[in-house]
Parts: C-alpha cells; structure tokens; sequence
C-alpha cells in the first residue's frame, strides 16, 4: 500500500513552510483528517492495519482512541477488526473514559490514533484503560512520524518516544520529515516565506 500517495491524493499531505506543535519547523505536514473525509479510504486503512494486526496473532476485544484525534481511525479500525469502538477524552492532562463506556478486567485493547508522533496522548489512553483493568495489546496508528519504532519498522526509536516498548507498535508506513529549530530552518533564511501553523485550526 502507497500511503504517501493516498495521503497525496486527499490532500492530506501538506507542502510548504510549517510551524509545528513542538516549535520546530518543516515543509510537510500532515492533515489526517483529510484522508479520513472519505470512508470507503478510511477502510482501505484500517483494513491494511487491521491484516497486520492479524498476521502477528494479536488478538483484541476492544478498540480505544484518544479524542479527537484518533476517534474516526480508531472506529474504522473496530470496524475492520469487528470489535467494539470506544474513546477517552482529555481532562485535567490525562485522559478518562466518560459516556458510560466501560472495561472489563482482562479485556484486550488496542490504542489507535491517527498519526503516532512522539505516542504521548497514546500512552495517556492506555494508562486510562489499564487503571480500569484493561489490557493493552498493541498501539495502531495510520502513519508513524518516526519518534516510535513501527512492527516491521527500520528507524531507531528517539528517546522522546513515549510508547512502551514491550508492547507492539502497527502502522501502516513510515512519514519521517525533517524538523529545523527556527534559528536553524533553511525556509525561513530564505526569507520568502513565514512559517504557519496548520494543526487543527487551519
Ligand atoms: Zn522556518
């Protein structure tokens, strides 16, 4: 599967200069929610995890994502694996389950976002699910930004990874872009252009 050219072909890969969550600077980004504005894409992903998932015996009963971000990939992949669909959501820094979704002790879970950058928000979930007695199996995302270290993978994993390493990692392809501290980015010593912010207001 060509994840770059999916994402290309929704637009869900962006080009230009781009200031970033972390402060950094870099030419692409991405748009997740673009590639997930089309169900029948959306399954193709989840239905590719969902065969990786499978062929490394990993067995779920519960698919949970982070909100916002991860809640359409997270529900197609339920879809996909047929198991049940639930999220957390942010409060107070951590996150909690709420809606009266609830976990059995024992019950199999896979963490699933969008995009898996350093895993923060990943991990907070699984710590919410795991406080309930849940166990997590795996962490599933559509594209991995190469802090974490995917099954299958061939990056090293970057200290600021904060997924747990005994536990597998799926997604579908690598999306590894350069990052400049400001002082150090080559677009803005052009002096063409500023950097803006895409994330999920643009
Ligand atoms: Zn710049």
């Amino acid at each position: 599967m060509d994840l770059e050219a999916i994402y290309k072909e929704a637009n869900a890969l962006l080009e230009g200069h781009f200031l970033l969550a972390s402060g950094n600077h870099s030419s692409r980004y991405l748009q997740s929610a673009k590639v997930l504005e089309y169900p029948k894409k959306a399954a193709l992903l989840t239905d590719e995890l969902t065969r990786m998932i499978k062929d490394a015996g990993i067995e779920a009963d519960t698919v949970c994502a982070p909100a916002l971000g991860g809640v359409l990939a997270g529900y197609e992949l339920a879809r996909s694996l047929d198991v049940r669909s639930i999220f957390v959501e942010k409060k107070d820094g951590a996150m909690e389950l709420r809606r009266g979704f609830e976990i059995t002790p024992g019950e199999r879970v896979i963490i699933c976002e969008d995009i898996i950058t350093t895993g923060g928000s990943a991990l907070k979930a699984a710590k919410a699910i795991e406080a309930l007695g849940g166990k997590i199996v795996a962490f599933a995302s559509l594209a991995n930004r190469g802090f974490c270290k995917r099954v299958g993978g061939s990056n090293d994993i970057k200290p600021e990874c904060a997924l747990p390493k005994d536990i597998p990692f799926f997604a579908i392809d690598d999306f590894i872009f350069e990052m400049y501290a400001p002082q150090e980015c080559p677009m803005c010593k052009e002096g063409k252009t500023e950097a803006i912010k895409p994330g999920s207001k643009g």
